[in-house]
């Protein structure tokens, strides 16, 4: 799945969430989470977020894996 990443933290555009087409993105309190479980892979979030926050889980950054545990928290705690 794709994964949004530290520079949504306190920004929150949004725009991604306006074109997923299966509509797996929420709004959380610092940010926005894309459910891995859920997510198409087609990639149109990346392609619209302002500040590049968005990534494939398979290109993460290592100190960004932790942006993939903390979405998978916020939709088992929901
Ligand atoms: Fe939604 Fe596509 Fe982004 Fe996955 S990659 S969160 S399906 S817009």
């Amino acid at each position: 799945s794709y994964v949004i990443t530290a520079p949504c933290e306190g920004e929150k555009f949004g725009e991604c969430v306006d074109v997923c087409p299966v509509d797996c993105i929420e709004e959380g309190e610092k940010m926005f989470y894309i459910d891995p479980d859920i997510c198409i892979d087609c990639g149109a979030c990346q392609a619209v977020c302002p500040v590049e926050a968005i990534y494939h889980e398979e290109e993460l950054l290592p100190e960004d894996q932790v942006y993939l545990e903390k979405a998978k928290e916020f939709f088992a705690s929901r």
